[in-house]
């Protein structure tokens, strides 16, 4: 049976609204990024979160990376809630839940030499006493597995010596560095150019298999998910609409949201027309300040009735074996 590694039950991240962005003199309207999210991602497992900008799924990265508190909810990592650990404690869990960030440039000290950049968690983390004794092998090995070939030659490179590409394999080697049970992915490929995308995807699933590594990956790019996953979870407003395995997702969406989503997607599958009739939505996502009642994808879903906009909003049910939908007409539509 498969080891849970992360499970995060009911995470809520709401932001107080600034001053002028409130409703009622008085009243705290609150910005809800995240509003009652639960999945699970087993170990050595390659979870995808996908949706448009505003979904909320960044958000639920740095909440699980808590460089946010969540407002409410549980992070369970071998089953212990992490979700209010005291700072002292942080610092244990950052090193086994590591984060690669969207741009690496910008995460990246511009006047620090790769060498440096590597360098850093380790001392943060007090890992070895002396450079050439105990790191630099360290990071060789590191720069090794991401594929940065010969290691050696770009130690005294600075970050902006380097392309896309290579940025994004040196972000990942310094979050190997620390030896990491699970990395979370903030749309790792979205800066690097196309043709380089399928080898940083390739390499980061070369680096999982060997040392059974388990992602969290976010991203807003189907086709990438569905090649890259295990296991999708559709996230729109907050919320997750549906979850499944790639294929459960992509080829049997069960969600009027995750059809749109696909729809809006030009990608011929072995030259069969998807079979069901192109659904396209209306307008842009509402802001996470005055989400929908009902069912909070109703404003946008052409399939909408009185029901979905005055009962409660409805909660994912499964459909088969491991694929579930949040979807009150499911089976009527
Ligand atoms: Fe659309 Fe209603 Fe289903 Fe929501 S519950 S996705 S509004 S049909």
């Amino acid at each position: 049976m498969a080891e849970k590694l992360l499970e995060v039950k009911d995470l809520h991240m709401w932001f107080p609204a600034k001053h002028g962005l409130s409703g009622t003199f008085g009243e705290q309207k609150w910005i809800k990024a995240v509003d009652g999210v639960n999945f699970t991602i087993n170990k050595g497992e390659i979870f995808g979160l996908i949706g448009e900008s505003g979904s909320g799924k960044t958000t639920i990265g740095k909440t699980i990376m808590r460089l946010l508190e969540p407002t409410k909810g549980e992070i369970l990592l071998h089953g212990e809630n992490v979700a209010h650990i005291h700072r002292k404690d942080l610092k244990a869990y950052r090193r086994a839940v590591q984060m690669i960030f969207q741009d690496p440039y910008a995460s990246m000290n511009p006047r620090f030499k790769i060498r440096d950049v590597m360098e850093e968690p380790l001392k943060v983390h007090h890992i070895g006493k002396s450079y050439k004794i105990d790191r630099e092998p360290m990071i060789i090995d590191a720069m090794n597995e991401v594929k940065v070939s010969p290691p050696e030659e770009f130690l005294t490179r600075y970050p902006h010596m380097l392309s896309g590409g290579q940025r994004q394999r040196i972000a990942t080697a310094r979050g190997l560095i620390l030896n990491p049970e699970l990395m979370v992915a903030d749309e790792p490929v979205s800066m690097v150019d196309l043709s380089t995308r399928a080898e940083i995807l390739q390499m980061m699933k070369d680096v999982q298999r060997d040392k059974n590594l388990t992602y969290l990956y976010i991203t807003h790019d189907l086709s990438t998910a569905r090649y890259f996953t295990d296991k999708l979870a559709v996230l729109y407003l907050g919320r997750i609409m549906e979850i499944g395995t790639p294929d459960q997702i992509v080829d049997n969406p069960a969600h009027p949201y995750t059809q749109a989503l696909l729809d809006a997607v030009c990608e011929p599958k072995s030259g069969k027309a998807r079979v069901k009739k192109e659904l396209k939505i209306s307008g842009e996502i509402p802001s996470p300040m005055n989400i929908p009642s009902g069912c909070r994808f109703h404003t946008r879903c052409p399939y909408a009735t009185d029901e979905c906009r005055n009962l409660e909003e409805p909660e994912l049910v499964e459909v088969s074996p491991g694929h579930l939908q949040a979807c009150r007409r499911y089976g009527e539509i």
